[in-house]
């Protein structure tokens, strides 16, 4: 069983879910080591997203591809900082290589393997340097592993959103060398990155639709 356009839609939507509950902490989150916009930004884009997906002439979406340009065309527009065009150029790629109705298991690994090439092509940062970039590696490296061992969509994302969510908690000891966190340097260690914490929230509200 793939994943279709119904999937991608529900994905969205609960990403706006997650990231309207969620809003205060990541703002809390960035208000510890960056600008504490990073929950205002996101809450943002993601409800001009559900706007646009709700537009009653939109054109019909066919395919997985079609949703996720929504959202990277979207969060382009809508989100300034750092994260707006860090999304927009992940959603962007991975929409790319889903151009097609539904997505299968190595589909979903490319999806996400597309992502993480977005976010470094635009980005340049490495693991270990406090950035989205840690809870999305270990979620590529994660799903490339179920989907070796032969488990379906829903468990290749299941297994993406939990390394996602290890990988966000890991950055808690590191040092940014990346982003505005980087301007504290040794002080920006003790607290979580809020982009690996709200790549976290994406990559779950994913396998929550995967799962509904
Ligand atoms: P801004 O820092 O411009 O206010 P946000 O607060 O919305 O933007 O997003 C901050 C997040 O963006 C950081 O927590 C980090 O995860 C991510 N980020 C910043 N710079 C980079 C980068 N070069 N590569 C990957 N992620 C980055
Ligand atoms: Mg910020
Ligand atoms: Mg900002």
């Amino acid at each position: 069983m793939g994943l279709d356009v119904v999937w991608a839609e529900r994905w969205v939507r609960r990403t706006a879910e997650v990231v309207a509950e969620a809003k205060d902490e990541l703002t809390e989150l960035d208000r510890q080591i960056g600008d504490g916009d990073h929950g205002e930004n996101l809450h943002r884009g993601f409800q001009a997203v559900v706007a646009k997906l709700d537009e009653p002439d939109a054109a019909e979406r066919t395919e997985v591809g079609d949703v996720l340009k929504l959202v990277a065309t979207t969060l382009m527009s809508k989100v300034g900082g750092a994260s707006g065009p860090l999304y927009g150029t992940a959603f962007l790629r991975a929409a790319k290589r889903s151009a097609r109705p539904e997505v299968d298991t190595s589909g979903v690994v490319v999806l996400l393997e597309a992502a993480l090439e977005g976010v470094t092509s635009r980005g340049r940062a490495e693991p270990g340097e406090k950035t989205m970039v840690d809870a999305l590696t270990p979620a590529v490296e994660a799903a490339t592993a179920a989907a070796a061992a032969g488990q379906d969509p829903v468990e290749v994302l299941a297994a993406a959103a939990d390394a996602a969510e290890a990988g966000a908690r890991a950055t808690v000891p590191m040092v940014a060398t990346k982003g505005r966190a980087s301007y504290l340097g040794e002080r920006s260690a003790g607290h979580e990155d809020p982009g690996a914490r709200s790549t976290a929230l994406v990559l779950g509200a994913a396998r929550d639709a995967a799962l509904a």
